[in-house]
């Protein structure tokens, strides 16, 4: 068998690892061997491109991969679980970028040598390095957004008119660096589609990052795809179009829960309605832990909303050994979890299976909503925008339109938050302010310590 079958196979085997990896990602309980598997595959296919024939700069690739392994250990280990969707996004802006800079480098060396391999592999390698070139920069904003190191919407009149104007012309700048090859018309293709996603992340507030993170997502794995037919390693391609396929629907799944169609958060209403929303009348009711126990420990019903506060106060151990104590008291108890709580997907959903919360347990918005109107007593821990009435009630806000849990039609509500802190949105709750509705301050492991302690003296210390 020749080394090009070998590696051949050696693809085949790593694509089979992706794809069953992927599906055991499906489910929680197959998650974890899941990201195993597709790991194995990917070590698979990185060595076996070692042995690809004509390959140069061993030495190189060699080096470079050994100094991304160390710096991405060290940095994993480290990362807090609250920084992981900047990681994230910044990874996933690295994937883009490395795949920009692929076809930046065929380009230039087809430019030197005056042909390009072929028509397909340009055409491909232009394509591939705009969307490549767009969801790094893109990334990179949305991670300076989500580390809280800029302003969450940037916006400027004339926006969208602009940013057309930046599209249309780094299209064009692509198509007469294909048709030319000459230098001056790359590196402006390039500074042009840098720019592009730079200035299409910028005025993404509140409401879509979700959206558009999982679009970038989307559109590494398609840059990577092109990229990968344009060096000719099938490995790329079906990493990139699997990647690109699953971030595609993944959009699709988080646009919907957004209540937004993937063309209105690309074309129209990139980071929706400016404006703050309407004031919000009434006043904030605190309680003591001690009340806010016994109202949960006398209840039928009890629903836990966790949201991205849980995230930041690894309250989500305490939040369980609290629900035990309830069950455990004969009342019925359930997590409700909304599609974009947190700051990835999935994010409260990884939280809850860290801390062992069996899966019947939890509930998804479209089944626990109907719910919420028997329920004696909603918790609340640490979530604000995805349970704001506004997003139904008031039009000006920027979150309007977005589905969300309807805790505000429980009984009651406790609501565990530090202070008067807004979401990531950056607008005021009327949730908060609700007749039923009272406000437990304090970090959200204290508070969630405080109310196992008076439902444990309630129970007589046991
Ligand atoms: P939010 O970000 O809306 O609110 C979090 C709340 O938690 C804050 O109001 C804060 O109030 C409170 N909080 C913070 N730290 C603590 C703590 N230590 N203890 C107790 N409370 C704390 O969270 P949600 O989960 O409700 O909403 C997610 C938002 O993030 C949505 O707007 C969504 O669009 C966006 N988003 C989601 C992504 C995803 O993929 N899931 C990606 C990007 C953005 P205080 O400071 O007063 O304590």
């Amino acid at each position: 068998m020749s080394v090009l079958t070998l590696v051949k196979l050696s693809y085949f085997v790593a694509a089979t690892l992706f794809l069953l990896g992927l599906q055991r990602m499906a489910s929680p309980k197959t998650a974890r061997s899941g990201i195993q598997w597709a790991g194995v595959g990917m070590l698979l296919a990185t060595f076996a491109t070692f042995f690809l024939p004509g390959m140069h700069n061993l030495a190189l690739m060699a080096v470079a991969i050994v100094l991304g392994v160390a710096l991405n250990w060290v940095w994993g280990r480290k990362v807090a679980i609250t920084d992981m969707p900047q990681m994230v996004a910044l990874f996933n802006g690295m994937g883009g970028g490395s795949a920009a800079a692929i076809g930046a480098m065929e380009l230039v060396r087809w430019s030197a040598a005056g042909r390009a391999d072929s028509r397909v592999a340009a055409v491909l390698a232009v394509v591939g390095a705009l969307i490549g070139a767009v969801s790094l920069t893109g990334s990179v904003i949305a991670w300076a957004k989500l580390d809280g190191r800029m302003d969450k919407r940037y916006t400027f009149p004339g926006q969208q008119w602009f940013n057309a104007l930046v599209a249309v012309a780094a299209v064009v700048c692509g198509a007469m660096a294909l048709h030319t090859l000459a230098l001056p018309w790359i590196v402006a293709f390039f500074v042009l589609a840098l720019a592009l996603g730079a200035l299409m992340t910028l005025p993404i507030g509140g409401a879509d990052m979700p959206v558009v993170i999982s679009l970038y997502n989307a559109f590494t794995g398609l840059a990577v795809a092109f990229e990968g037919y344009v060096l000719g390693i099938d490995a790329l391609i079906i990493a990139g179009t699997m990647v690109g396929a699953a971030g595609l629907l993944l959009t699709r799944l988080m646009a919907k829960a957004m209540n937004r169609s993937v063309k209105s958060v690309l074309f129209s209403n990139f980071g929706g309605t400016a404006g703050g929303g309407q004031a919000i009348a009434g006043s904030m009711k605190p309680i003591e832990a001690a009340d806010a126990a016994a109202m949960m420990a006398y209840a039928e019903r009890v629903v836990i909303v966790p949201g991205y506060g849980m995230a930041v106060a690894q309250a989500q151990h305490k939040i369980w050994e609290l629900a035990q104590r309830l069950i455990a008291r004969g009342v019925k108890v359930k997590f409700a979890i909304h599609p974009v709580a947190g700051r990835m997907p999935g994010h409260m959903n990884v939280l809850l299976a860290e801390a062992g919360v069996p899966y019947d347990l939890i509930a998804d918005m479209d089944d626990i909503n109907p719910e919420f109107p028997n329920t004696d007593v909603a918790l609340v821990i640490g979530a604000n925008d995805v349970v704001n009435p506004v997003a139904k009630t008031d039009p000006s806000s920027p979150i309007y339109g977005m589905p969300i849990l309807d805790v505000v039609s429980a009984k009651n509500v406790i609501v565990i938050k530090r202070g008067k802190g807004t979401g990531f949105a950056g607008i005021e709750n009327a949730l908060f302010y609700a007749d039923n509705t009272r406000m437990l301050y304090g970090d959200g492991a204290e508070m969630a310590n405080a109310l196992v302690s008076e439902l444990k003296a309630l129970d007589g210390g046991h």
